[in-house]
């Protein structure tokens, strides 16, 4: 299998190597330059360290960034397959959304309002505050996010978040008529959601920026490393394809990749998740489909589409149809089919855009769980394996996972902490050679019902 036996004797090129797949069209990492960038050695021979943390994404990143600043001299080795932000990561929708975890708020006084609503934006806080301490530039804009409804039932469901929004005492505005079309020109809207809360950004720009603040900060990165095993105990060994490690604790930062080491196997499934990007809008095609506010834009559907600007005047479109292949196949990279139904997508939604290319499609590999919330903590027999996997929004959620890895770590009793999502047992989703027919059964419900399993 290609995972286990790449090479990387005779390396001439700087472009990652090819860890599961790589999609070279992604257009997040051609705007960062990936193929040109320097991608640090691989590690080699026999080491020690007091924390090793296993995967390069924002849960790595974060947690290398959060462990750090809890032992500022502490040996931390992070080992990266392929590049940081190989994964997910930089291949992401760069959405940055705040209110997850403001669910079933209506019962609490206005004190513990206040304190969950800190608790569910804390990710892109800790964005910001990587940007003004170490100058970080992800292409950060805070712009709010706009739900639009494609059928009444779609409205319905607006006005339910309205209300709901109102009665905890969050902003939010319901756009019907001309007021939506000022906001967003598009035939098949009928209505929007406006909320004032949460970001967009580059992904690939914010993940390999924090691969240079972590380094900065005295972290060993160690690229082109793919952990090839895992051997639990009082310490831990970690083999490498070209060397081995062992440390007293790590951090399983794998995410939708976890189950080819042997962790949270059936029960944090990979599915793989499409994008596009148009080529830059004119002016006279941004006006036509105003926009101007440039919220992350989403419908309400059960397979929901997701669109943004970004800061080259492009639009990244995506969702629609994630896959769920296998346990082995993450990914393939891109998928034809279902990028030509985004591109349709784009076409339906913005009629007056006909003609405009579409230069990039690309997809990712992100993580499920049944009920589509993360679970982050620590197991082992000595409780020295931190994890944190199964995001639903995982570009904020991540950034909170490491920080919350590092409090466990130093063994702090806090509000993050005791979280519900700490340590939250993750239900099993059957065995895998059915999971690809129930994907496809719950898919085709989905479509012809419109079923809402986690929005
Ligand atoms: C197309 C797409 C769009 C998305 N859009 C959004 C969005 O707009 N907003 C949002 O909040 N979330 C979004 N997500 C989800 C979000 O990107 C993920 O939840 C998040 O990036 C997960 O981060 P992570 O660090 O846990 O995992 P990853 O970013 O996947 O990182 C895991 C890392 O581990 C490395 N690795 C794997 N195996 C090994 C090994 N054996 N040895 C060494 N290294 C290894 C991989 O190379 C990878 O870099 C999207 C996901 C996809 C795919």
């Amino acid at each position: 299998m290609r995972y286990f036996s790449r090479s990387h004797n005779n390396r001439k090129s700087l472009r990652p190597p090819d860890l599961y797949e790589y999609f070279v069209d992604n257009f997040w990492f051609k705007s960062v330059d990936l193929e040109n960038q320097k991608i640090n050695e691989p590690l080699r021979g026999k080491h020690k360290a007091d924390i090793v943390i296993i995967g390069g994404g924002f849960t790595g990143l974060s947690a290398a960034y959060n462990i750090r600043k809890k032992y500022p001299n502490k040996k931390i080795v992070l080992l990266e397959g392929a590049c940081c932000g190989y994964g997910a990561s930089g291949r992401n929708g760069g959405f940055c959304i705040t209110t997850d975890w403001i669910e079933g708020m209506e019962g609490f006084d206005l004190e513990n309002r206040k304190k969950t609503l800190g608790m569910s934006s804390y990710g892109l806080r800790q964005i910001k505050q990587v940007i003004s301490e170490y100058g970080v530039e992800c292409d950060l804009e805070e712009n709010g996010m706009l739900s639009v409804a494609l059928n009444n039932k779609h409205v319905k469901v607006l006005e339910k978040h309205h209300a709901y929004y109102n009665k905890i005492g969050m902003e939010s505005t319901l756009l019907l008529g001309d007021d939506l079309k000022a906001e967003i020109n598009s035939p098949s809207f009928t209505a929007g959601l406006l909320v004032p809360y949460g970001a967009i950004l580059n992904p690939a720009k914010l993940a390999r920026e924090m691969k240079r603040v972590i380094e900065e900060l005295g972290v060993e990165v160690r690229e082109q490393t793919v952990v090839t095993r895992i051997t639990p105990g009082k310490t831990i060994l970690v083999d490498t394809e070209l060397g081995e490690i062992q440390a007293p604790s790590i951090v399983i930062a794998m995410n939708a990749y976890s189950h080819k080491l042997g962790f949270f196997k059936n029960r944090v499934i990979p599915i793989s998740v499409f994008q596009i990007a148009t080529e830059p809008l004119s002016l006279e095609q941004w006006e036509s489909i105003g926009w101007q506010n440039r919220q992350g834009l989403s419908d309400l559907r059960a397979l929901y589409n997701y669109s943004r600007p970004t800061v080259e005047g492009r639009i990244v479109m995506g969702g629609v149809n994630p896959q769920y292949y296998s346990k082995d196949l993450l990914s393939s990279g891109n998928d034809k089919f279902v990028s030509r139904r985004i591109e349709e997508e784009m076409f339906t939604f913005f009629p007056q855009l006909k003609g405009l290319k579409i230069e990039h499609a690309w997809g990712g590999t992100t993580a499920l769980t049944l009920g589509n919330k993360e679970s982050i903590g620590v197991i082992g027999d000595h409780k020295n394996i931190y994890y944190g996997v199964g995001y639903g929004e995982g570009v904020p959620a991540t950034q909170t996972a490491g920080r919350i890895i590092a409090e466990l770590m130093v063994g702090e009793s806090n509000d993050f902490t005791n979280h519900k999502f700490v340590n939250k047992q993750i239900p099993y989703a059957g065995p895998a050679g059915l999971r690809k027919y129930f994907a496809i059964g719950a898919k085709w419900l989905m479509n012809k019902y419109d079923l809402r399993l986690y929005r």
